[in-house]
């Protein structure tokens, strides 16, 4: 492997270079060293610094506003889909989709920051694909939370190289009933906390999701049964019943008033919230995000998934995600990215941002 990255080669180029640097989850070492030493050597200009496995750099050049991009350098395990492999308009290979394709792009983006329109942050970040806690940006939010804030974050995960606003916000609700054991030879001496559920499987069936539109953004909200689990033997008269429901809800809402409307969905039935994420408003009206949308061309559309873009929206800026690859195929054995999008983001960031 090179000692350092030429940030100023293509990015395509760029992108299958970094993912034949292995990342997986916990093991960023050499690639965060690798993309440490790069900055250092080709953008100098860039004021840089470690966070474990995690490289930020930043431009301080006094503008108005300040932009920050963000990408993970982890993957998933990869699944007989190393190293990169480039097919005709297509790289194949693991992060190709999630997310070494808009590394690249901040990367090249990165050396080429000395006179940019705007103030610049990139934060390169660890351990992404697994649980929140050991979230590279957990510990970055903790330890440095300053190099965060600006008037716009960039999230460049794959989003098909469409500007994808704010996100939807999650919650997962456990309904209980209770009823009384019996021998179910002589039922009528019980209650059965299984039947009781049914009227909330009612509700669920007939509920009608809302599409608030936001920003020009159109979310889909859901409420949906994912597990149920009740019954003590094959004799007798179950006396619990528990329903667990995960709600996606567009940012409008508050967690607290996404809570508020599951206890009026489910009046009358024992709820209990075990856990929940806030949705991030879209945010376009901000000038910085106006800016992106029109140098991206085309409309924007509602993220509907839950990212990292919620924890810049929490700090109070806009979010969006905007990078190459389409996201169905990240975690896949097939994720490939068509090398125009590549291009493409390229393209729009530089205009946006250095032009
Ligand atoms: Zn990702």
């Amino acid at each position: 492997m090179a000692d350092t990255l030429d940030l100023f080669a293509d990015p395509i180029d760029l992108t299958a270079a970094l993912v034949d640097v292995r990342s997986v989850s916990g093991e960023e070492a050499e690639i965060a060293d690798l993309v440490e030493r790069s900055l250092r050597l080709h953008a100098p200009h860039l004021e840089i610094t470690r966070s474990g496995n995690a490289v930020l750099a930043r431009t301080n050049l006094g503008k108005e506003r300040r932009v920050v991009l963000a990408g993970h350098l982890d993957t998933v395990p990869v699944n007989e889909n190393f190293p990169s492999r480039r097919e005709g308009g297509v790289l194949h290979g693991c992060g190709t989709v999630d997310m070494k394709g808009g590394d690249a792009v901040m990367l090249a983006i990165a050396a080429l920051s000395e006179n940019a329109r705007h103030d610049l942050t990139f934060v390169f970040y660890d351990c992404e694909e697994i649980e929140a806690e050991r979230n590279g940006l957990t510990r970055i939010q903790r330890e440095l939370e300053q190099w965060l804030h600006g008037d716009l974050a960039i999230v460049c995960e794959p989003s098909n190289g469409v500007v994808e606003a704010g996100c939807q916000g999650t919650m997962r609700i456990e309904v209980t009933t209770t009823g009384k054991r019996a021998h179910t030879a002589r039922a009528w001496m019980g209650e059965n906390a299984i039947h009781g559920m049914g009227e909330a499987l009612r509700r669920l069936a007939a509920y009608e999701p809302r599409q608030p539109e936001i920003d020009g953004c159109r979310y889909h909200e859901g409420l949906q049964a994912v597990k149920i689990t009740g019954g003590v033997a094959g004799n007798v008269v179950p006396d619990g019943c528990v329903l667990t429901v995960n709600h996606r809800f567009a940012p409008d809402r508050t967690v607290e008033q996404a809570e508020q409307h599951l206890r009026e969905v489910f009046e009358g039935f024992d709820v209990q919230v075990t856990d929940f994420a806030a949705g991030a408003l879209p945010g376009l009206g901000a000038p910085a995000a106006q800016e992106l949308v029109e140098a991206a061309g085309g409309t924007p559309v509602a993220k509907l998934g839950w990212t990292d873009v919620a924890r810049f929206a929490a700090l109070g800026m806009p979010a969006v995600n905007f990078g190459p690859g389409d996201p169905t195929l990240a975690h896949t054995r097939e994720e490939n990215v068509p090398v125009q999008q590549i291009t493409g983001c390229s393209a729009v960031l530089k205009r946006f941002l250095l032009d």
